[in-house]
């Protein structure tokens, strides 16, 4: 859908497509660029703010120096006007007015004009007013007083108050110096007040020994030339009257200048607080009025200024901002790493459902055409209630309702006959013990014993009609395990009945018809690899071979080990060529069996292929033990001799006849001795026939005595008897003969005496045939005969 569509936007801004690290960059620098423009603001604003700062304390720092200035001046100007009022001024005077004055100031003075021809009287006056040895002095190279120099004039200091002068310099002359002459030249109108060049004063401290000297002149009485009357003057040190009252020079803010840029010689520092100057370009420049003077203040901003202004905002802001970009685009990073991965994810699992739906549609339409393509089954799926929800096309063509007419309409109650729903209802609720209404039958099983076995129901057509339908009620179950509904599955099972009824009918014809039968039927399989059984055996087979039907059912073993021994390997046989021919098997053998004894079977089968390379037969089994008893003893009369009871012709001819194919193929010696009672004609004449048949009875049981179990002894007719002697050649033959020949001639018959026979004997030769041997035992008789019977001959050739 993205792919075709406009491409989605991540916060209407950024496509999607773009990679989460590209938006983090794009943030990243972003927030390093505000960052910077911020830092930039902030160092502006910084800036300005250290200027307004340092102006602020600049003009306070020029006001008050000012102030202190103008201070001056009119403290001086009041110690003026003090002299200019008072027509004398003790010392006491001077001392209780200036002593209040003396705050950042040195010293005050006083000097009155003395003309050169009152300077004795001066001396003397102020000697006395002072209390101390008084001298109008100047001061020579070596800073020491002197007596000053007669001149026309003297302005000798005649009071002085200091603060911290060590000695006072009374009778200074200030005329004596150039410095303080030219100070005092400038203060000579009335009014006027003249600051000195820098000086150094003496006896003050050396720290504060650097300063000026403000006079101004008093006017009192008029002297000669217009000259004041006398001068007052102020020793100001620079340091004492800018430095008092601030900080120390190392806390101090400002770095302050005072020049002197009037001087004769250039400019001087007159102060410099000489802490360190901080590097920025800040200066604020004052001038400043001293009496007759002007001074240059430069005020710049100290290292301790920028030290107490330092802000940290620049680099607080530079660190915030670029933390905060980096927090930024690590949150968009994860933002847009998460959302792709999201949207990726989204995209998957939308393909995953589209294939889901596809498979799932290809699967309802699959279900669809199952249900639909299952014409012969029923399948009805309901709610829990029962009403019918869907309804195939097997059951419109079962129940003949259309699905329009079923769904959410029938219940699935309404299709099955009541009176059987309510007798099924009646047992179930008998079964379980709780009442179960008539609809709920045939889902009673499916819940209460967690699925159901098929059972049997008669269903209603919408005409009205019965069928019988064999119908399954499962649970429908959701995705969550939880029963939604039931599936029925209905299969008509009216003809599977009928049918069922005609093969139970016939199976039941077929056990009575069985049960006629003398025997058993049966159907016998040959499996490939050799194992046997009797998948149907009826009843009669037991009587054949008394073993459990159920037990031939699965393995025939036990019927082999029924038959006999002597037979076992002929029936094995026998089945085996009917297996491999399929030819008819038919077969008569003994069996054993445990009540009845050894018993004559008989057996016919015929066979055909079966499934999976088996042989299957299809036959009876019967029982000829008594049929094969007559026929047994049919055959013993048929080769028995009636009158002596050994063998007949007929066994003599069929024994030769086997007895020859037997030496010929084995290469055996075989003989015959013939024998022919001598005279018995007589004994009939004289004795009668029933005689004649005891003497025949009597000669055949002494000759049977003599014989060997492997002789045949037969009576070839009338008094012709016949022994056929296997194994043996002529001449065993012959003796055999002779020892019959004496115990026929030696026995004496009852009523009769003795009786004599002639004995004729041939060896077999190989090849030769039964008539000829026999003729040659004939001859054999009739050469005994013709040399006087009672004899043995033997014929070779
Ligand atoms: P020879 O053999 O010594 O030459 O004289 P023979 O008298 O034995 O000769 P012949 O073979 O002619 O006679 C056989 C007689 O045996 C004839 C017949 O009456 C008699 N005979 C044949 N069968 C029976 C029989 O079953 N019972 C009795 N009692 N006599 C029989
Ligand atoms: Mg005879
Ligand atoms: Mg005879």
């Amino acid at each position: 859908m993205s792919k075709c569509g406009v491409r989605a936007k991540v916060f209407g801004l950024f496509s999607q497509a773009l990679s989460a690290w590209a938006v983090a960059l794009v943030a990243l620098v972003a927030g390093g660029l505000l960052t910077a423009a911020l830092a930039i603001a902030a160092q502006t604003f910084y800036k300005q703010q250290l200027r307004q700062r340092f102006e602020l304390l600049a003009n306070e720092r020029y006001s008050r120096i000012a102030e202190r200035f103008d201070d001056q001046e009119q403290r001086l100007d009041g110690l003026r006007r003090f002299f200019s009022y008072s027509s004398e001024i003790t010392p006491r005077e001077f001392d209780g007015y200036v002593k209040p004055l003396l705050h950042r100031t040195q010293a005050y003075s006083w000097a009155p004009r003395v003309e050169v021809g009152q300077r004795e009287s001066f001396e003397r006056q102020a000697s006395a007013w002072l209390g101390q040895p008084y001298h109008i002095r100047d001061q020579d190279a070596q800073g020491v007083l002197q007596p000053a120099a007669a001149r026309e004039r003297f302005y000798p200091v005649l009071y002085t108050q200091a603060a911290t002068l060590q000695g006072q310099p009374y009778g200074l002359d200030l005329l004596g110096q150039p410095l303080r002459e030219a100070t005092l030249a400038r203060a000579s109108a009335p009014g006027s007040m003249a600051v000195s060049a820098p000086l150094d004063m003496i006896n003050v401290e050396p720290v504060y020994a650097r300063g000026l000297l403000m006079v101004a002149p008093v006017f009192a009485e008029r002297g000669p030339d217009n000259a004041p009357s006398g001068y007052v003057m102020a020793l100001l040190s620079m340091r004492q009257l800018i430095a008092e009252g601030l900080p120390p020079p190392a806390d101090d803010n400002l770095v302050v200048r005072i020049l002197d840029t009037s001087g004769s010689n250039g400019q001087e520092a007159l102060y410099d607080s000489q802490n360190p100057v901080a590097q920025i370009p800040m200066a604020s420049n004052h001038l400043l009025h001293l009496a007759d003077h002007h001074y240059q203040l430069s005020i710049r901003p100290s290292q301790a200024f920028l030290q107490a202004n330092r802000s940290s905002a620049v680099h607080t802001v530079a660190l915030l901002g670029g933390l905060l970009s980096v927090l930024l685009s690590a949150l968009l990073y994860s933002l847009f790493s998460q959302r792709q991965r999201a949207l990726r994810l989204v995209e998957q699992r939308t393909a995953q459902l589209r294939i889901s739906e596809q498979s799932l549609r290809g699967t309802h339409n699959q279900l669809r055409s199952v249900l639909d393509a299952a014409t012969q089954v029923a399948i009805i799926a309901t709610s829990l209630k029962g009403v019918v929800g869907t309804f195939n096309a097997g059951a419109e063509r079962m129940l003949g309702y259309s699905a329009g007419e079923a769904v959410g309409q029938l219940n699935l109650a309404d299709l099955v006959e009541a009176e059987e729903l309510g007798q099924r209802a009646h047992a179930l609720t008998v079964r379980y013990g709780r009442e179960i209404a008539g609809g709920q039958a045939m889902f009673a099983e499916t819940v209460q014993e967690a699925g159901a076995e098929p059972g049997e129901w008669t269903l209603v057509r919408k005409d009205g009609s019965h069928l019988l339908a064999n119908m399954l009620v499962t649970a429908v179950l959701d995705e969550q395990g939880l029963w939604v509904g039931y599936l029925a599955i209905c299969i008509d099972v009216t003809e599977r009945r009928r049918v069922h009824e005609a093969l139970a009918a016939r199976d039941r014809l077929l056990e009575k018809l069985s049960a006629e039968v003398p025997g058993g039927i049966y159907q016998y399989r040959l499996d490939a690899d050799g194992h046997s059984c009797f998948p149907y055996a009826s009843q009669g087979l037991y009587d054949i071979y008394e073993v459990d039907l159920q037990l031939l059912g699965e393995d025939a073993t036990v019927v082999f080990e029924r038959i006999h021994p002597d037979d076992l390997e002929r029936v094995r046989r026998s089945v085996r060529y009917s297996a491999e021919h399929l030819s008819p098997w038919r077969e008569e053998y003994r069996v054993v069996l445990p009540r009845a004894g050894l018993r004559w079977v008989r057996g016919e089968a015929t066979p055909e292929i079966g499934d999976n390379g088996c042989t299957l037969w299809h036959g009876y089994l019967t029982d000829v033990s008594d049929t094969k008893r007559v026929e047994e003893e049919l055959r013993a009369l048929s080769i028995t001799d009636v009158l002596t009871g050994i063998h007949n012709r007929r066994y003599f001819q069929e024994r030769l006849k086997s007895e020859l194919e037997r030496a010929q193929r084995e290469g055996l010696e075989l003989a015959v001795i013939m024998l022919d009672i001598d005279h018995f004609k007589r004994i009939n004449d004289e004795y009668g026939h029933a005689v004649g048949d005891h003497v025949l009875r009597s000669l055949c049981q002494h000759i049977g005595q003599r014989l060997r179990r492997s002789d045949v002894f037969c009576r070839l007719g009338g008094e012709e008897f016949m022994v056929l002697c296997p194994g043996s050649d002529a001449e065993q033959a012959r003796w055999l003969a002779l020892e019959l020949w004496q115990g026929v001639r030696s026995l004496a018959i009852e009523g009769v005496g003795r009786v004599t026979a002639s004995f004729g004997v041939a060896g077999w030769r190989s090849g030769e045939g039964a008539d000829a041997l026999l003729l040659r035992a004939d001859a054999g008789v009739y050469a005994a005969k013709q040399a006087g019977r009672d004899r043995v001959e033997v014929v070779l050739l």
